[in-house]
């Protein structure tokens, strides 16, 4: 739970020695509460002070870090809607394969994950992990399959089997992964907690009901291993919806910490609409991670975005690099635009651009990801702050022209603009993106 400014000064020295940079021992307590500090920065502070504060510093679901470099990240989420802050990690998709699959298909399965790439407003969308399950009952068979799949991929692999013989041998195959092992149950925990430990992977934990799965991982905890991921038994879409609410609830206004943990779910097939509505359930309902059962590129373009608006953080635009961007193939006679470098704007307006069928170089300075009006209004798309950019990327060399088409939502910059860049004249163009076309064809060609 959060402490508030007053009680985290109650366990400061309160001497106000400001060796912290603050004046006084509360100014430093309201920015750790704020999260703007770290308590190392106090030389002073007590080894109460360090468990209290370090405990009411983790996320209420627990952090997971995955892949040869960690850089997948599940769970540490801290609220139940996104509106509230932001959510923090996305729900990681994993594409299933199985050792009894054929080796071409396998090895085309692989290949199809390593490669499939999504770009969507400048990001670039992709698989994370790869999910084996043990169909054959071969432990060396499963084993080299897991090796194989991460050898393609790199990817974290989901290494699933109800043998303990056949985990055990994969998660050694895969030992500096940093996988999961799938799944530990009250009768095999004990073992399969040595082996995670052993090769330095996570270990999910599934029993009939969260009373159950509750208990296995508080034991599990106590016995000093805490890299955990909950795998709920469910047999249908709304019993799965309604624990993963329940757990995350539990974790977030409880401070349960036995429910604590990031899920994960295997989808196991069914008809694609199902399927789909499976795993929108997980991207949308506090998943971690979501297994589906087949690679399938037409399904994954639809989740893939519906994802990337569910976990794009609402306080951080997603931004383009400030740039002059080229339309087409312009040259040193094309027009000029310019925009702001909030992406969706850029990526509109480019393409507004496009659809005309004139090459253009496409001006876009930094406006902190502001959309026009709002950089506008924030006095970050100024005719000042325009000419200063135009100027500091050298766009008077670049080009012969002398005329720069702005938005028409700010035709007042154009005099402040003309003002500071001598020599240009500001062209107002239309007020939406869907009217460049006919701009161009009125104006331009
Ligand atoms: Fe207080 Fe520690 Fe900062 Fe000194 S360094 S003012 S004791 S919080």
């Amino acid at each position: 739970m959060a402490l508030s400014g007053l009680q985290i000064q109650k366990l400061l020295p309160k001497t106000n020695c400001k060796e912290c940079g603050s004046n006084t021992c509360l100014a430093f307590a309201m920015k750790l509460a704020a999260k703007k500090a770290e308590l190392s920065a106090c030389p002073y502070a007590s080894d109460e002070a360090k468990k209290v504060l370090g405990a009411a510093g983790e996320p209420p679901v627990k952090c997971i870090e995955l892949g040869p470099d960690k850089k997948l990240r599940v769970g540490a989420e801290t609220v139940l809607y996104r509106h509230e802050k932001t959510f923090v990690n996305q729900t990681a998709l994993a594409v299933n394969i199985n050792d009894t699959d054929k080796p071409e298909a396998v090895e085309k399965t692989l290949g199809s994950i390593r490669d499939y790439v999504l770009e969507r407003v400048g990001e670039k969308l992709r698989i994370d992990l790869v999910a084996v399950t043990d169909k054959s009952g071969d432990p060396a068979k499963f084993a080299n399959l897991c090796a194989r799949a991460f050898e393609v991929t790199r990817r974290p692999i989901v290494i699933r089997s109800s043998s303990l013989q056949s985990l055990t041998a994969a998660a050694k195959a895969v030992k500096g992964s940093n996988s999961v092992i799938a799944s530990a149950n009250p009768k095999t925990a004990d073992e399969l907690v040595k082996v995670a430990q052993e090769n330095g992977h996570a270990l999910t934990v599934t029993a009939p009901n969260l009373d159950e799965i509750s208990a296995l991982t508080s034991k599990i905890k106590e016995a000093g291993f805490n890299n955990l991921i909950l795998n709920f038994e469910t047999f249908s879409l709304s019993e799965q919806f309604q624990v993963n609410s329940i757990a995350r609830r539990a974790a977030l206004k409880d401070s349960f910490k036995p429910l604590g943990y990031p899920t994960l779910k295997f989808i196991d097939g069914g008809e694609m609409f199902d399927i789909a509505a499976d795993v929108i359930n997980e991207i949308t309902k506090y998943g971690g991670i979501c297994v589906l059962p087949y690679f399938d590129p037409a399904m994954l373009v639809s989740l893939m975005t519906l994802r990337l608006n569910i976990y794009t953080d609402p306080q951080k635009p997603i931004q383009v690099e400030p740039k002059v961007y080229p339309v087409g193939e312009p040259d040193r006679n094309s027009p000029v635009f310019i925009t702001t470098n909030f992406s969706l704007t850029y990526f509109i307006v480019s393409g507004e651009i496009e659809n005309s069928g004139t090459n253009a170089w496409l001006v876009v300075p930094e406006c902190e990801g502001m959309s026009v009006l709002t950089a506008w209004a924030a006095g970050k798309f100024s005719g000042a702050s325009i000419a200063k950019f135009i100027k500091s990327v050298g766009l008077e060399e670049q080009v012969a022209t002398r005329q720069i088409i702005i938005p028409g939502y700010v035709a007042q910059i154009s005099g402040e603009l003309e003002e500071s860049l001598p020599g240009w004249k500001a062209v107002v163009g239309p007020q939406e993106a869907a009217d460049i076309e006919s701009f161009v064809k009125a104006r331009i060609k």
